[in-house]
């Protein structure tokens, strides 16, 4: 039985005391579901340490995660952050291949490739997102986008490096656009992607490796997308952002796997 998995991506928004201000609204508000759910936060670098204090001081379950990581050790990187600095400020798992870095920032999946291997030979936990922009969707090329996009982005990972990966399929679509995935499209595209994973590593990590979906997730449509069997959770932008609205979806998570 896969754990329920739910992230809140804060991206760039918030300041310093907003920041605190919502760990410690997640932190107390999902108390009662330790057990049930794992979660993690990911703001911005700049607030990491300030939002892990508030994490210790309230002995919470919720992970701190960040955004992103620069593959390289260390070196002439001008504004990038390495995983030692990560590990340095607490951080536990950490996102690569967003949607935005990807198609904002314009990372290749060679690149993501490079901060996969890293999160993972770091120890740390990492969650791969991928997913099919309108047009590929429209062209039916949403398997198989996503095919390449993992098949990259895992390509060099062995095997006992999986315990710390979750894959998160988030269309492009769907995220920040108030369109969420149909359950059914959710489902179908989180089979391939196991599906995928038994290819690759077998079916005791394909059935271990936890998918979440990401696309507008609301408090309101959660529970309809995670009862899927093959949804772990979910990756979530700006519903992350509200204490109780990030809260709710974590509750609906911990239901919908009950049943
Ligand atoms: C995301 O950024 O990963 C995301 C899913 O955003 P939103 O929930 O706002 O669509």
């Amino acid at each position: 039985m896969r754990k329920p998995y739910i992230g809140g991506n804060w991206k760039m928004n918030l300041n310093r005391t907003g920041s605190c201000d919502l760990a410690r609204a997640v932190a107390d508000g999902v108390n009662s579901l330790r057990g049930s759910v794992e979660a993690a936060i990911f703001p911005p670098f700049v607030y990491l340490l300030a939002v892990k204090s508030i994490l210790r001081e309230r002995t919470t379950f919720v992970k701190l995660g960040a955004q992103d990581v620069y593959p390289d050790a260390d070196g002439a990187f001008t504004g990038e952050i390495s995983m030692s600095m990560l590990k340095d400020c607490g951080v536990e798992v950490v996102l690569a291949g967003h949607s935005e870095r990807r198609h904002v920032m314009g990372e290749n999946d060679e690149l993501v490739g490079r901060k996969v291997r890293a999160i993972l030979e770091a120890g740390l936990e990492c969650v791969l997102c991928c997913g099919e922009t309108l047009e590929q969707r429209l062209k039916g090329e949403t398997h198989a986008v996503n095919e390449q996009q993992v098949r990259a982005a895992l390509a060099g990972v062995p095997g006992d490096h999986l315990a710390k990966l979750t894959i998160a399929y988030e269309p492009v679509w769907a995220i920040g656009t108030g369109k969420v995935a149909t359950p059914n499209d959710a489902q179908a595209a989180h089979e391939k992607i196991r599906g995928l994973l038994n290819t690759l590593y077998g079916d005791m990590w394909a059935s271990r490796i936890r998918i979440q979906y990401g696309g507008s997730l609301k408090a309101a449509n959660a529970k309809s997308i995670f009862i899927e069997s093959d949804v772990d959770g979910g990756l979530v932008g700006g519903s992350a952002l509200k204490g109780d609205e990030f809260n709710a979806i974590c509750k609906a998570a911990a239901e919908a796997k009950s049943q």
